[in-house]
């Protein structure tokens, strides 16, 4: 049994996920509440989540401007229609897709 640092009550065992789902295991105290996240999860969700969130699509020319198709795993996982306005910003790295 893990042992709080901050007041040596009971700690338990918990999962929980990122916004992005990528799921990490946690102690929180009964006591005072105090967290600890797994070291070594901590160290590996970063990595995974870069993973994850990587999709290849293919950019093609729509009207006079050029469009990109979402990966329909996207799609589903945002919800996104057809005709549906999205706010696009420009980021260091390149263009973050906000659903509406
Ligand atoms: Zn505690």
């Amino acid at each position: 049994m893990k042992k709080c640092s901050e007041c040596n009550g009971k700690m338990v065992e918990l999962k929980a996920k990122t916004p992005e789902g990528v799921e990490y295991d946690y102690f929180i105290c009964e006591m005072c509440g105090e967290e600890i996240i797994k070291a070594e999860k901590l160290h590996a969700a970063p990595q995974k989540h870069r993973l994850m969130k990587r999709y290849n699509a293919k950019i093609s020319k729509w009207g006079k401007g050029l469009g990109i198709k979402i990966p329909n795993e996207l799609v589903k996982k945002y919800k996104l229609k057809d005709n549906e306005l999205v706010t696009v910003i420009s980021e260091k790295e390149g263009i973050k897709i906000i659903p509406a």
